[in-house]
Order: C-alpha cells, then structure tokens, then sequence
C-alpha cells in the first residue's frame, strides 16, 4: 500500500495536495469561528477614553436581566474589571460567569452574589430609590419574631445611603412602632403594616382608611391567643395580627382552618411559616412601592417572601413603562419560587446583603 501512495502517479499527488488543501481550510475556519464566537457572545467591554470603560450587557437581555434593558452605561474603568465592592467573581473571573450556558434558570445562573442590577444605582444616585423589607432581608429569621433585629451594620450603612441616593425605605410587614425601634435615623423612610402606617421625614402618618380597626384587631388577637395551641405565637401588629407556627409546625392546618373561619373581612395572607390577618384596606408593598418610586428612577428592591412579590411585580411593570430597577431576593430555603422567577439577582443571606450595601455605599 505504501509503494502504491509513493508510486509519484500525477492523479494521485494531485488528490494528496487537494485533500490537504481542505484540510487546511477547515482548521483555519474553525479557527475564525472560534474568534467570532468569543467576541459575539453578548457583552463586549471597550476602552472609551482616558479612564473610562464603557459596558454593554445588551446580550444579557434573554436571561431577563432588568439592570438596564440592555443601554450603553458609562461605570468607572477599576470597578469594571475588578470586581465590585461585595462583588464574588465565578472561578475563571469575570468572562466565566458571562459564557454561562443560557439555558440554565436564571435564578441558578446568578446565585453567585453579583449586584448587577444595583450598579444603576450608583449611575443616577440623585434620582435613586433604595426600597427594601426587613425580616428575613436586613434581619435573619428567627424562631421568635420580636427577638428579630437588624444584621449588624446594616443600619449605619443605611445612613450612609440616604445621604449618597434620592430616597431609602423599609418596606414591611411590620408596625412601624417595630421598625423605629431600630432604625432611629429619621432620614430613612419606614412604611409599616404593608402600607398602614409609617414614618416621613421623622413624622407618623397613618392610612386614612383604618379608623375602629384596631378595636377589631385587639379582639381577633385575643380570641387567637384563647383558642390556639399554646405553641402558636399570636403577634398583635396594631392594625393586624400574625399566626407564627414555627415551631409548632404540626398547627399550620389548625391555624389555617381557624383563620379562615374567623378573619371575617380581614384578608388572610401566607408568610414564612405564619399566617397574617390584614385589615380590609386595599394595600400591599406594590402600592407603596408605586407610590414611593414617583418620579425616581432607578428604583430596587430587596425582599425574601411572598409578600414582597407584589412590589416585584410593580417593578416589573415600571421597568416596561422604560424605567430602570433591580429586584433582589435574599435566598434561603423558605424562599417561594414565584419571588426567585422575578428576581434580577439573588443573595445568598442578610449578611451577604448588607455586603452588597456596603458597597453601594462606598462606590
Ligand atoms: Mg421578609
């Protein structure tokens, strides 16, 4: 066989040259496809002048990254490389994260504790509206809901924010009598009760529609309290009450059925292994988080629980009115899927989001 591929026959050398030929031509296309992919995959970062870098994450639009629907945003050139204050980088850095398959579920692909979307933040920070609940966001959950109190840190960084953006505020279910406890600095905004109450630059105001209501509230507590295993902490909040079967799981049907039975008009709403009575006034934190983000923009938000899934709806629908937001859900295992399948970006903890604040507030 070897004489016969040497025998110098012309018709022979010729294919041996045309075979090679093609086979060149294929190694070098692979090679100008391999180029093409790398600088096509979505997100290019260009010098833009002297200290300047500008980023496009248009490609990013198909995972639903809400950051900035995909314009052109001019970020400091160190920031843009390195990574961002409270910012973990994938192993491999930051091109590794970016050439993530796309068909992984975007709530998995981001559980790396990246803020993203809250660098819009620091881009218009004048006209920025920082919103965020407490439990379970700023604070860990705990077995007993009065013993909850804010990550370390947390609060003076607050601060720090309301001096650096438009507008700061705790939005939660909490009474706002809680929340001041806590957060005594006037400058941030506390919305309590899911828009029941709260707190204005230092001053209390309360929804106009909750006159009587809390004649009726003092009664549905103490009924609670007669009627239900020992081991379901009754919270009175006021204007409403919370049904806390933490730690006695085994009541969550007993609560369920009694709260059906005795809410009357109060709305009944799931929380994080309780169940709330909210007093028949139209309010949820998309609401307040509609009427807070007037005329701000970009606006974020940061929850852990269903009740935060209406103001991430809001968001949602502003950003589809052209506004700029982020939505960050702190994870945990209690986390619902519905505020995951939202969410802009995921944190792995309060901890991990106060991180993520310091960094806002140093950039
Ligand atoms: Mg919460």
């Amino acid at each position: 066989m070897a004489a016969r591929m040497g025998n110098g026959r012309p018709g022979s050398a010729a294919a041996g040259r045309g075979l090679l030929l093609v086979l060149v031509a294929l190694v070098i296309g692979v090679l100008l496809l391999g180029q093409v992919d790398d600088a096509g995959d979505g997100e290019e970062v260009a010098a833009a002048g002297e200290g300047d870098v500008t980023e496009t994450t248009g490609g990013d639009a198909a995972e639903g990254d809400a950051t900035d629907g995909g314009e052109t945003t001019a970020v400091p050139s160190a920031p843009s490389i390195a990574p961002e204050p409270g910012e973990t980088l994938p192993e491999g850095g930051r091109g590794a994260q970016r050439r993530q398959p796309a068909r992984a579920p975007r709530h998995r692909q981001r559980y790396c504790g990246l803020a993203v979307p809250l660098r819009a933040l620091r881009q218009r920070p004048e006209r920025a509206a920082l919103l965020t609940d407490f439990d379970g966001t700023l604070s860990e959950i705990v077995a007993d809901p009065a013993t909850a109190r804010p990550v370390p840190g947390v609060v003076e960084i607050l601060s720090r924010l309301t001096a650096r953006l438009g507008l700061v505020g705790i939005v939660s279910g909490r009474p706002v009598e809680f929340l001041e406890q806590h957060l005594t600095d006037p400058t941030v905004q506390l919305v309590g009760l899911y828009g029941l109450e709260g707190r204005r630059d230092g001053e209390r105001w309360e929804h106009p529609g909750v006159g009587g209501l809390r004649d009726r509230v003092t009664d549905l507590v103490e009924r609670a309290r007669a009627e239900l295993p020992d081991d379901v902490a009754v919270e009175s909040k006021g204007l409403g009450l919370t049904l806390h079967y933490r730690v006695a799981p085994e009541a969550e049907d007993v609560v369920r059925r009694w709260a059906a039975d005795e809410a009357g008009d109060f709305a009944v709403r799931p929380a994080k292994r309780a169940i709330e009575l909210h007093p028949p006034i139209d309010t949820d934190k998309g609401r307040v988080v509609e009427e807070l983000a007037e005329g701000f923009d970009p606006i974020a938000f940061l929850g852990d629980d269903i009740g935060d899934l209406p103001a991430f709806q809001m968001l949602r629908d502003l950003r589809d009115e052209g506004r700029t937001v982020a939505r960050v859900v702190v994870s945990s295992a209690e986390v619902p899927e519905a505020l995951l399948v939202e969410a802009d970006d995921v944190v792995a903890g309060p901890a991990a989001m106060t991180a993520l604040l310091a960094g806002l507030a140093e950039a």
